[in-house]
């Protein structure tokens, strides 16, 4: 029982199951959130397959069961098994045999799973919709062409549309807008949502189990495929086949297709030229950053939701101060929250000053893993195309591993997806170079110095 604010016993076992699930959590989360909403939660033990944790205050669990709740219920599921359950208490709660609190949480994961479709997982989330997107001048045709498609789905001349632009724009809100306006519209119509990482991956995976005939079925018998970041299939040939043979079924058939990028698709060097002619049969939307006014509407809009309120000059100071991208605004009121709660401190112009500047310094550099593998290759003066095959040369090994660590480092990559960028090595392949890596860098002072020579130019290309 816990009697005190910080938990004395820590049951081994739920900590190590925690760091797990912390693992987990860390590859779906930016690094900010999970600082904020994920590193104050502390294991305190686990029985039966419910694990129970401490949390610092009744605000911070209704803000991660609103904003994390399908996140954390997959992430125990897959930790602890199907029956997994996580109970919580707050901090300041002494006596939780007789916590209220506690029982709501239970309920809350457990209607998670009610809420789940049957059938097949969507990947739509509910969280974006049309009404919580603001327009604006940078995002105006791709909204419009948005908005057609989710009332007449296949039914407009804009299949594919293909929505492009830089991170944090607003791209994966607008396409899940209309999955989620078609669900809405169109209760029969099956429609799926999902990054081409992911399709990748299970592209792999179904080569691997022999099922290459039921997965390419499974997305040739959807109504809508919206499929996120397509950039990613650059460099993955057979899995740009598959696509291009989907895409032609679900074209001809008048089913309609969905595609986001961070480039236009003349620019998207390394895919295939029947594919990139394809993207261009419908509609090519780009959204550009924000204007003031614009991100200044978002602001107020989010702060809305949030239930924060707060007055017209500090609004004004963050649409000012953070300009280029609207995952930092939301993050900046995010953080402002977290700390204010966390803190009990009032939020006041000092406070966002601190946060906006917080924010500003740790902005992430948009690292990819091809940039990794470049400027490794170019350091060890070793061909890119030798990295992905199976040489045991000594010098691709190192280049290979150096690599690995890397890209582990600096992007949110799964292990998966790294060893698929690798030449489809398995995740403990990855783990293995980690390991070798961090085990040199910390023997070998030469090693060091390369390995920090390599993450200053990666680092330098991608700002
Ligand atoms: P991208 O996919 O282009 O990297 P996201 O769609 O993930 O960007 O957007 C980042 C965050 O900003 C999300 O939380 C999203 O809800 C929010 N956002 C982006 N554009 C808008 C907008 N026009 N109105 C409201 N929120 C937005
Ligand atoms: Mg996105």
């Amino acid at each position: 029982m816990l009697e005190t604010q910080t938990p004395k016993k820590v049951d081994l076992n739920s900590e190590k199951i925690w760091n797990n699930c912390l693992t987990n959590i860390k590859r779906n989360v930016s690094q900010m959130t999970f600082n904020t909403w994920f590193l104050p939660i502390k294991p305190i033990d686990i029985n039966n397959s419910t694990l129970k944790v401490l949390l610092p205050s009744q605000f911070f669990w209704e803000w991660i069961d609103e904003h994390f709740n399908s996140l954390i219920h997959s992430t125990i599921t897959s930790v602890i098994g199907p029956d997994a359950n996580l109970a919580y208490i707050i901090a300041d709660e002494k006596d939780e045999e007789h916590n209220p609190v506690f029982v709501k949480q239970e309920k809350a994961v457990k209607k998670s799973v009610e809420i789940e479709k049957p059938d097949f997982e969507t990947y739509i989330n509910p969280r974006y919709t049309f009404d919580n997107f603001i327009k604006g001048e940078g995002n105006q045709l791709a909204r419009a062409a948005a908005g057609a498609i989710g009332d007449n789905p296949g039914g407009t001349s804009f299949n594919p549309l293909f929505v492009y632009g830089g991170v944090g724009l607003g791209k994966t809100h607008l396409v899940q807008a209309i999955g989620n306006k078609i669900i809405q519209n169109f209760p029969l119509k099956k429609a799926i949502y999902l990054s081409s990482d992911i399709f990748t991956i299970e592209f792999v995976e179904a080569i691997q189990s022999n099922k290459v005939n039921e997965f390419s079925n499974f997305y040739r018998s959807m109504d809508v495929l919206i499929l996120d970041d397509i950039q990613f299939l650059i460099g993955k040939e057979k899995t740009q086949d598959l696509f291009f043979h989907i895409f032609n079924t679900l074209h001809q058939s008048g089913k309609q297709i969905i595609l986001t990028s961070d480039k236009p698709p003349k620019d998207l060097k390394g895919m295939d030229d029947r594919l990139i002619s394809r993207f261009q049969w419908g509609l090519s939307a780009d959204i550009q950053p924000p204007d003031f006014e614009t991100r200044n509407a978002i602001l107020r809009r989010k702060a809305e939701e949030f239930g924060l309120a707060l007055p017209t000059d500090i609004f004004e100071y963050i649409a000012s101060h953070i300009v280029s991208n609207i995952r930092e605004l939301e993050g900046c009121l995010i953080k402002l929250l977290a700390n204010a709660s966390l803190n009990s401190k009032k939020i006041d112009f000092d406070l966002v000053k601190t946060t906006v500047k917080e924010i500003a310094t740790s902005r992430q550099v948009n690292v990819t893993i091809e940039n990794i593998t470049s400027v490794v290759c170019s350091f060890l003066n070793v061909g890119e195309d030798k990295i992905r095959d199976k040489t045991r040369k000594k010098e691709v090994v190192l280049a290979r591993q150096i690599a690995m660590f890397l890209a582990k480092d600096l992007t949110r990559s799964s292990l998966k997806t790294i060893g698929l960028h690798f030449g489809g090595r398995d995740h403990s392949t990855v783990i293995h170079a980690c390991t070798s890596v961090e085990k040199n860098i910390i023997v070998d002072e030469s090693m060091k110095e390369l390995v920090k020579k390599i993450k200053e130019k990666i680092e330098l290309d991608s700002v």
